[in-house]
């Protein structure tokens, strides 16, 4: 059955329909950014391309076409790639469009979900799958019936979540000042060993790391969910979080999260989301803009890395180079790109779960191209740096029965310095 409902400027919950209009505006319709888009080339059908997306937002806000269950899934299949802004040649702000469309439709008007993966759920997950649990629960089906089967197989090992101190200081002789560690939410959990072995590196190479305990998630989530309002909340807990701290940089590897982080000013246009917005860095771009000391001798590691690069630090951050550059100090380690590591790969944050059929297409092609150069090069870990994609192609790989790992490049190089194990 098909919903239909009507929306008018006031349903606007990102507050500014003229604002969106003007964003619209920009757009020629040139199609130059269809060809780019994940979900126009797994269905060649124009309302899946950005420019399709364009005109169903356009037609909505001007009150030709109301919501309905067609119109409200072409918007929800986007990935938020933001691989149409990398391409069009008008600058068209796609993200902050499809985000604001997304306010408009009616499950707007419903409360947010609150993030649920916290060290405390974290470690009632690790108990779940310590204590055998687990094995009985995916061998009895139980999931099946009950629609979780597909959301239970991208669980990963959940790691040991112990209380952060508030401050590690460097273990050099000489301190080259201090930064500070965001954590996130889901991130907390699950991107426990690349957090802590950014922060061990950090201490290496001579940084203090403050780690505030009172941040939480970056509000990604809320916002790709249609709830700006609520990731402004969000935004703001940050920054009064990290505000007091004489700090060079604020440090993440969840891409994903770091890409929202460093456009905290769409969401709070003052003084303080502007110094947060230009400290954040991705991990992997802060150590590679900084100089490496010469005592820091990573051992050689004699494997091929598959290297994949996540959307958001290919199209928001700019910083595609980044892990490469930190894989490079490994001697002897072959790196390879995934054959079309510019596409998405489908994790996109909640997408993997509230959109799983485009999802599952996407990671098969991107798996595919795995397989190709598998072929060729014999790849022992895929490597990349957003825990989303980490979780998806994970699971990928485990539905596939194939044994290569997936890390984060900060695990791989921290590994390589026997900093973590
Ligand atoms: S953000 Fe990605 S999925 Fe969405 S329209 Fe743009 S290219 Fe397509
Ligand atoms: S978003 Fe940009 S590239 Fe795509 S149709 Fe519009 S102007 Fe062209």
């Amino acid at each position: 059955m098909t919903n239909t409902n009507t929306i008018s400027p006031s349903h606007n919950a990102a507050g500014n329909p003229t604002a969106l209009a003007d964003k619209l505006d920009r757009c020629v319709m040139c199609g130059m950014c269809s060809q780019h888009c994940p979900t126009y080339q797994l269905t060649a059908n124009e309302s899946e391309s950005p420019r399709g997306r364009i005109s169903l937002i356009a037609a909505l806000l001007s009150g030709r076409l109301s919501v309905d269950d067609r119109l409200q899934a072409h918007l929800e299949h986007c990935t938020g790639c933001r691989s149409c802004e990398a391409y069009c040649p008008s600058e068209v702000r796609f993200g902050e469009i499809i985000t604001e469309a997304k306010a408009l439709l009616p499950h707007a008007a419903k409360p947010p979900k609150p993030p649920t993966i916290t060290p405390i759920a974290g470690r009632g997950l690790r108990l779940y799958q310590q204590s055998g649990l687990q094995k009985i629960v995916r061998a009895s089906g139980i999931l099946n019936p009950l629609g979780l089967s597909e959301k239970e197989s991208l669980l990963p090992e959940v790691p040991a979540t112990p209380v952060w101190k508030n401050y590690y200081p460097a273990v050099t002789d000489t301190s080259r000042g201090d930064v500070a560690l965001f954590t996130g939410c889901v991130a907390n959990v699950f991107d426990r060993a690349a957090l802590d072995a950014s922060r061990r590196l950090l201490n290496a190479m001579g940084y203090g790391v403050h780690v505030p305990p009172s941040q939480g998630c970056c509000g990604a989530i809320a916002l790709h969910g249609g709830h700006p309002k609520e990731a402004a909340r969000l935004a703001a807990q940050n920054l009064s979080a990290f505000a007091s701290l004489d700090i060079q940089a604020i440090v993440h590897t969840a891409s994903g999260c770091t890409a929202q982080l460093s456009e905290y000013t769409q969401l709070l246009s003052n003084e303080q989301s502007e110094s947060f917005a230009a400290k954040i860095k991705d991990i992997s771009h802060f150590i590679a803009e900084v100089s490496w000391p010469t005592a820091l001798q990573p051992r050689a590691l004699k494997k091929t890395i598959a290297l994949h690069t996540p959307c958001s630090l290919n199209n928001v951050l700019h910083q595609a180079d980044a892990p490469r550059q930190l894989l490079e100090h490994i001697p002897t380690l072959k790196i390879t790109p995934l054959p079309d590591t510019n596409r998405c790969c489908g994790g996109a944050g909640q997408y993997m779960l509230d959109q799983s059929e485009f999802a599952q297409q996407l990671r098969d092609k991107m798996l595919d191209g795995l397989d190709s150069i598998n072929k060729q090069y014999e790849i022992d870990i895929l490597a990349t740096s957003n825990l989303g994609c980490s979780l998806h192609l994970a699971a990928g790989l485990r539905a596939r029965g194939q044994q290569i790992s997936v890390k984060h490049p900060i695990v791989i190089l921290a590994q390589q310095l026997d900093l973590v194990s």
